[in-house]
């Protein structure tokens, strides 16, 4: 069914495994900014230029260069969006639901996976991502069956550049500060459902999926 939402949670929580597993199962289109972000940065396009040094030291990058590239985006999503990285601040927040108005769309639920920090801290040490299919894998935890290969398309798997501990910190300092506040946000509008974070990604699947029935979307 069409429905659009939002996956809410820190840095390593898990929204880019999920985000796939329903995109795909349910014919929506992915928003990842982050993901949206690294091809820009492989393209060497001058926004990516212009965001790289942000995404490096762990911090956000401008509401102006992410909204241009989110609206592009959103136009193609005709069958449903699940909106995976943004909005991260309050600001964006409130772009989001200008432009839904635009479109004449409204936003159906907001789904935040909650992860207990050591284990954030230990997801993103580790974390392998296929430069191809953007596909997450972990060095202990997921394993690739081939070393360095994604089992999914074959793809070279790397460790992103912003996955070094200094830049783990800032980026959970940042979702402290920063995006952590949309929680309440969204909690007043009653859209906001916790999810446990800290399984499997198909349990947190089945769970995501369970709740949005219930919910109807
Ligand atoms: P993670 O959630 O694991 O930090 P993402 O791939 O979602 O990873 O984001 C990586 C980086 O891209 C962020 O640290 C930030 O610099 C930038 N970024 C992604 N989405 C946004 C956004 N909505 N607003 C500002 N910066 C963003
Ligand atoms: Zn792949």
């Amino acid at each position: 069914m069409r429905a659009y939402l939002i996956l809410l949670g820190a840095p390593g929580a898990g929204k880019g495994t999920v985000a796939k597993r329903l995109v795909d199962r349910n014919g929506w289109i992915q928003i990842s900014t982050g993901d949206m972000l690294r091809e820009e940065i492989a393209k060497q396009s001058s926004l990516g230029l212009e965001a790289k040094s942000y995404m490096d030291q762990g911090n956000l990058v401008p509401d102006d260069l992410i909204i241009k590239m989110l609206k592009t985006h959103l136009e193609q999503g005709d069958n449903g969006v699940l909106l995976d990285g943004f909005p991260r601040t309050e600001e964006q927040a409130i772009s989001l639901e200008r432009i839904f108005s635009e479109m004449g769309v409204s936003l159906d639920s907001v789904v935040n996976l909650v992860v207990p920090e050591e284990l954030l801290l230990a997801r993103l040490g580790g974390r392998l991502v296929c430069k191809e299919c953007k596909a997450s894998f972990h060095k202990l935890f997921s394993p690739p069956k081939e070393v360095g290969v994604c089992d999914h398309c074959g793809g070279t798997l790397y460790q992103r550049s912003d996955d070094n501990p200094e830049s783990i910190q800032q980026r959970l300092r940042v979702y402290h500060t920063s995006t952590k506040p949309l929680i309440d946000f969204y909690k007043d509008k009653s859209l906001l459902a916790d999810i446990d974070g800290s399984r499997d990604a198909e349990e947190v699947y089945n769970d995501i999926t369970a709740l949005l029935e219930k919910r109807g979307n």
